[in-house]
């Protein structure tokens, strides 16, 4: 579904992206993990078009990808930025409208909704309350919620568990596993936390300073010795 050829990315100076390869493939979910600084986010803005690359290319389904925002979410493309970025003056309904800004069919942006009040009963719940006034695992749900009233082909997630308690995390990634293994939803996750994330992906690669350093299916990750001490400088 989503291949990425040796993509590289810099800001200024700082090469960012070294000639990193992956590919997501239709209703898998994929983490990529690595600390702070290894070039997770600028992944996901190359693939948006919100940094440019310098060199490499990214596929959707054999072929190159738009390279203006707005029309990689019209190709397919939804990404969940860090932070949520939530418009708190506006609604959790509304929020979740402005995830289907491009779409027309209406009938289907109906069901849409219900799915996603289906499986974030606590948005259904908060439908007229502002965004703003939400608790952080309420917004990284509606950001979710958000991302799927686009019907991505492919929904990218920036570090979904971000300052968020642990069992709120739990909760969050027992609905995504949900939503991909019942609705089929393909799943790219950029993670500090890889036990957290490889729990649910099928396949993940660790990244260090701009290089995919590893990958593999998740259970052979999970199993590598001292993963975080090699991999994520956290031990
Ligand atoms: P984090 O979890 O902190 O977001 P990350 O793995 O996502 O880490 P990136 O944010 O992609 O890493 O950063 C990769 C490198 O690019 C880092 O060295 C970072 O300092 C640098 N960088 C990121 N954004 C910018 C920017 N807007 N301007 C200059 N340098 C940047």
């Amino acid at each position: 579904m989503l291949t990425i050829n040796q993509l590289e990315a810099s800001y200024g100076g700082i090469r960012a992206l070294r000639g990193v390869s992956l590919r997501v493939e239709q209703g898998e979910i994929v983490a990529v993990l690595g600390s702070n600084g290894a070039g997770k986010s600028t992944l996901l803005k190359a693939i948006s078009a919100v940094v440019k690359p310098t060199a490499g290319e990214i596929l959707l389904e054999g072929v190159p990808t738009p390279r203006v925002p707005y029309r990689v979410v019209e190709a397919g493309i939804v990404h969940v930025p860090e932070g949520r970025q939530i418009i708190p003056n506006l609604t959790v309904y509304e929020n979740l409208m402005i995830g289907c800004f491009l779409r027309n069919d209406h009938q289907q942006i109906q069901k849409d909704l219900e799915m996603v009040y289906h499986y974030f009963p606590r948005l259904e719940e908060r439908k007229k309350q502002y965004g703003g006034l939400l608790s952080g695992g309420e917004q990284q749900m509606l950001a979710l919620g958000r991302g799927l009233m686009a019907k991505p082909k492919i929904m990218m997630l920036d570090e979904p568990s971000l300052g968020l308690a642990p069992i709120i995390v739990n909760q969050i990634f027992e609905i995504l596993t949900t939503i991909n293994r019942e609705q089929g939803a393909t799943i790219l996750i950029v993670e500090q936390n890889a036990y957290k994330a490889l729990s649910i992906a099928h396949r993940g690669y660790m990244m260090t300073t701009g290089l995919v350093e590893a990958e593999g299916n998740a259970q052979e990750l999970l199993e590598r010795e001292n993963l975080e001490e090699i991999y994520l400088g956290q031990a």
